[in-house]
């Protein structure tokens, strides 16, 4: 057989999708994934059985349906206070997974460096290896995961070509304080730097933080590309809607790569989601509602049985430490945990470019239901996992 692609050759699968699939395997309650088993907004779900028997099965333009842009702009400007061009300023893609590998193909040459924040979400390693880019890690200091702005500054020294900054962040729940995103955006400034926003979780926050978009700072619109998406706000992960909002000579080759990658997103599913895109406040205050309840009830649980914890400022992920079973490696701990205890989770260390096995990663965007099952399974771990000598 002929030799595979050497741009592949480094690539594992992803761990976060291997860890659903363990979880089924072993009928865990899976807190791996993130993603809900609650249902979508009732609303969205009308439409959507109404756009089936509607004109929308054919392409949508390529960069996405006109009135999903327009409603799209409508909310952004609503709250980030910046009114953009539904035209020129939006890219509707599958999913931020293709949004941010758009964003990525579209700034980087293969060999440029991209720093990268650790913890840093899995796919982002994926990106610069497809783009043929090098990553820059600086390390986000547990327990606060602060960064040292002069190890960033070392960073912006070697000339990267773009900073990829996640926030609210997954996996450490970290939400961006506007005094560092002000020390982010000088240094890219200074070093002519673009900067890749994923803010998926823009809008799963807990009091008393605040989202701040980057873009909104002085001088960042020329050089920040927003990728977000629809699938935690309205719990449609499945639906796979994204996009990209940048500056009009940004988008314009965005749209070239997002056509010659995917055509466009599913036309049903963009005409359903304008329905959402359209909610007012009250939809936005109630989704924050429900997810302070659903991190209060899964924190105290984990509190009663008194494991360490990060508590979350935005997003809806915890990382669990779990020195204390001195297990070498995470990635063990978590399909015994699958199988001895009934509980999905990620190891820690596939998030973390630094060598780090004390963690591993949990969700709570689950009904109560399904966070009390995995509470009262997780009550059983210390007589459940065995334990090991480091
Ligand atoms: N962002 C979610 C997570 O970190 C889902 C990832 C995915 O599989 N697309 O778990």
């Amino acid at each position: 057989m002929p030799t595979l692609s050497s741009r592949t050759a480094g690539f594992t699968d992803s761990v976060i999708r291997r860890m659903t699939r363990i979880s089924n395997q072993f009928g865990a309650v899976n807190l791996s994934q993130g993603f809900p088993d609650f249902d979508p907004p009732k609303a969205i779900l009308d439409r959507l059985a109404e756009v089936t028997r509607e004109d929308f099965h054919q392409y949508s333009i390529t960069w996405g349906a006109q009135n999903f842009r327009e409603a799209l702009a409508a909310k952004y400007e609503h709250f980030a206070g910046r009114a953009i061009d539904p035209n020129g300023e939006i890219v509707v893609t599958c999913g931020s997974t293709e949004a941010m590998m758009a964003a990525m193909m579209s700034v980087t040459n293969p060999a440029d460096k991209v720093i990268v924040f650790s913890p840093f979400y899995e796919n982002y390693g994926a990106d610069t290896i497809l783009s043929g880019a090098e990553p820059i890690y600086v390390p986000l200091i547990p327990p606060a995961f602060t960064f040292d702005a002069d190890v960033l500054e070392a960073a912006f020294r070697q000339h990267p070509k773009a900073l990829i900054l996640c926030n609210p962040s997954n996996p450490c729940g970290k939400v961006f304080t506007r005094q560092e995103l002000e020390v982010i955006a000088d240094l890219a400034k200074k070093y002519d730097t673009f900067v890749i926003t994923d803010e998926v979780y823009e809008h799963i926050l807990y009091q008393p933080h605040r989202h701040t978009y980057l873009a909104t700072l002085p001088g960042m619109w020329e050089r920040t590309i927003q990728c977000s998406s629809l699938s935690k706000t309205y719990s449609i992960t499945g639906w796979r809607l994204g996009y990209v909002i940048a500056a009009p000579e940004i988008i314009e080759t965005v749209k070239k790569v997002h056509d010659f990658l995917t055509v466009g997103a599913a036309a049903p599913l963009q005409e359903a989601a304008v329905t959402g895109l359209r909610f007012g406040d009250d939809y936005y205050m109630a989704l924050q509602q429900e997810y302070t309840e659903k991190r209060d009830l899964f924190l105290k649980g984990l509190d009663r049985i008194g494991i360490a914890h990060t508590v979350p400022e935005g997003a809806y992920y915890i990382l669990l430490d779990i020195s204390e079973f001195g297990y070498a490696n995470d990635l063990e701990f978590c399909e015994l945990l699958a199988e001895k205890v009934g509980v999905g989770a990620v190891p820690g260390s596939s998030f973390f470019r630094e060598s780090e096995n004390r963690y591993i990663r949990l969700h709570f965007a689950k009904k109560q239901q399904t966070l009390e099952d995995a509470l009262s399974r997780l009550a059983d771990i210390r007589k459940r996992m065995p334990v090991r000598q480091r």
